[in-house]
């Protein structure tokens, strides 16, 4: 089926809706009940992870940039693309945190401590824990791999700061989604990126579209 854009923005707004409602308290009273220790294993920053990929929203990498004198592309580069035009430029939704070669994040110290922890993005804060709509119509609460789940008792003040954290993370994702697409042009001719078929990444310009619009 051809993708429709403002069907999509739409779907996005009906997202948000439901997402307004999360009740933070119920949110809170299931996240003690599961338990959250952090281990301070740094495990979920390194390439030990499957996918530890850290995806950013402008707003969080100017605040990283800002509070540690850094540039864009010092804190970020573009995720995978996923679509292709006819003038064969590539298309990304999303930028994440800068990894090194190894798969781990570049923020990381050998002592497995965050060189910017208290700009740190959302998805750092809320890890292992994500809302996610499942098609259901409520989102659901999922949970990452993480050694410390089950581990420990979370207070009622962190289980309740940590669900606030949680619904305005699904906000925030929602409303970058709704930015992106609203600034978005052309996407319905765009093919499916495959490298298989397109051939490799490299020789190609790479547009990223976020809520500020394409670069
Ligand atoms: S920003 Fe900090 S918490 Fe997030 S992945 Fe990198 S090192 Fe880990």
């Amino acid at each position: 089926m051809e993708f429709n854009t403002t069907r999509a923005i739409n779907d996005n707004y009906s997202l948000l809706v439901s997402a307004a409602e999360v009740d933070v308290r119920a949110l809170a009273g299931q996240l003690t009940s599961m338990g959250f220790e952090c281990k301070r294993c740094g495990e979920c920053c390194r390439s030990h992870q499957a996918d530890n990929s850290v995806i950013v929203f402008p707003d969080e990498v100017f605040r990283i940039m800002d509070a540690n004198d850094l540039g864009w592309y010092d804190v970020c580069k573009p995720s995978a693309p996923q679509f292709i035009d006819t003038i064969h430029t590539l298309h990304s939704f999303e930028w994440e945190l800068k990894r090194h070669s190894n798969g781990s994040c570049t923020f990381i110290h050998d002592d497995n401590v965050c060189r910017i922890y208290f700009w740190r993005p959302w998805i750092c804060r809320t890890y292992p824990f994500y809302l996610h709509f499942e098609n259901s119509p409520s989102p659901l609460l999922n949970v990452s791999e993480c050694e410390g789940v089950g581990s420990g008792v979370l207070c009622e003040e962190d289980a309740g700061n940590l669900a606030l954290l949680l619904k305005e993370r699904l906000i925030s994702e929602i409303r970058e989604e709704i930015h992106v697409l609203e600034h978005l042009d052309g996407l319905e001719t765009w093919e499916l990126f495959n490298s298989s078929i397109h051939g490799n990444i490299a020789q190609f310009r790479i547009a990223v579209h976020d809520s500020r619009g394409c670069s």
